[in-house]
């Protein structure tokens, strides 16, 4: 492991300033970087530490959700009114890792994690993520757990999270802090496809932040829902997932949002779905038919083309679930 200095700052703009030097690195429950750098993945000269700065807050008004970075999962994942009125960030929270995990992990670093591909994970392996230019094993190799979409010929590693999946069907906003000020971008355009860097997993800019999380609240938002499929029942990310919003009225479907996890390279939107749900009764065949359009333009892999089929089934069993 790297030996590294770890810097307490008081401010974000001392946060921001010590995170803009080369290798160094935020760290907040250090859930992922941790283990990360233990096993020299990640080799960062400077940690800086975000503890001292607060911004733990869970803060509901008229308008919605504002989540400070370092809320842990599991307080997000219990508060009343998000159970309430955000049911799929709360189901998507509680499917992620364990209860330990959970305590310790917090809503900024979630969005952060890596993937968990094999190859990534294990410096005996040529990774382009990892080493750019030095191969991706994992197109020929071991990729039951990869991506069908989203991927290219340079990477095809899964996003790991359920939260960020969730959070794509609230239609979040995340506040960005960095060296020029601050900014706002929609959740979907926060992660990355892999293209030809794949090491470049998210637009943040050197030293740039995560301040704040905003979700609108929503009649959608309230009829939401997330269904997790993994190999074991708990602490194991997802084979697909599922996060469902759904407006329905007079039995009519007024809009929809669908997303889909442990299938795409990012939190991956499904707008055929929501395409093929809009203006339509939510009835059995609607639903169905619906579901039917998920993994439009899947390129699966040599080991995983049984994700295809089980994306539809997720999706639908989501769907059944929020109209019933
Ligand atoms: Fe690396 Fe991506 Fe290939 Fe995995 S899929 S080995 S993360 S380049």
């Amino acid at each position: 492991m790297q030996a590294f200095m770890l810097v307490h700052p008081s401010s974000a703009q001392a946060a921001v300033a010590a995170a803009s030097q080369d290798r160094a690195k935020y760290i907040a429950g250090g859930t992922d970087l941790l283990q990360l750098a233990k096993d020299n993945i990640e080799t960062p000269t400077r940690l800086v530490d975000l503890e001292p700065l607060g911004l733990s807050g869970i803060h509901v008004g008229a308008k919605g959700l504002h989540l400070e970075p370092l809320a842990r999962m599991s307080d997000v994942a219990a508060h009343p009114e998000v159970v309430k009125g955000w049911p799929v960030l709360s189901q998507a929270l509680l499917a992620s890792a364990s209860p330990q995990v959970r305590n310790m992990g917090t809503m900024g670093g979630n969005l952060l994690q890596r993937t968990r591909c094999g190859y990534f994970r294990d410096t005996g392996f040529a990774c382009n993520k990892r080493q750019p230019g030095s191969g991706c094993p994992a197109i020929d190799g071991e990729n039951r757990s990869h991506a069908i979409l989203g991927g290219s010929d340079a990477c095809i590693a899964t996003y790991a999270g359920d939260m960020a999946v969730a959070m794509t069907v609230l239609d979040a906003e995340l506040e960005l802090t960095g060296r020029n000020g601050r900014r706002t971008v929609a959740i979907g355009d926060f992660h990355k496809v892999p293209g030809d860097t794949p090491s470049v997993e998210t637009l943040l800019e050197p030293g740039e932040m995560i301040t704040g999380i905003d979700i609108p609240a929503s009649a959608a938002a309230k009829r939401s829902h997330y269904v997790k499929v993994r190999d074991r029942a708990s602490f194991e990310f997802a084979v697909v997932s599922a996060a469902v919003a759904l407006d329905i009225d007079g039995g009519v479907v007024r809009s929809a949002r669908v997303a889909a996890g442990g299938v795409g390279t990012k939190p991956w939107r499904l707008p055929e779905v929501e395409a093929a749900l809009t203006g339509k009764p939510a009835d059995a065949a609607s639903l169905k038919a619906a579901a039917e359009q998920a993994g439009a333009g899947a390129k699966p892999t040599r080991m995983n083309g049984f994700k295809v089929v089980l994306l539809k089934r997720t999706v639908l069993r989501a769907l059944q679930t929020v109209s019933a």
